[in-house]
């Protein structure tokens, strides 16, 4: 039996300049497993594009949208 541990961490994309929450799974990390490097592959591969306009139209005080 196997615990799958997720986590919540805080990251900050210098792209958006924002902090946005990540879930990260953290069962079964691999000795010698750089946390930090993976970390930074989420900032660098999540979507800029939706996150900002998403934030946009927060700001906007537009229709909100699901999902
Ligand atoms: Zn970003």
């Amino acid at each position: 039996m196997e615990e799958t541990i997720w986590e919540t961490i805080e990251l900050f994309c210098p792209v958006c300049n924002a902090t946005f929450n990540q879930l990260v799974v953290l069962h079964k990390v691999p000795k010698g497993f750089k946390i930090d490097r993976y970390l930074a592959g989420m900032v660098e591969n999540h979507d800029h594009k939706a996150y900002q306009a998403a934030k946009a139209q927060a700001v906007d005080g537009g229709t909100p949208q699901a999902g």
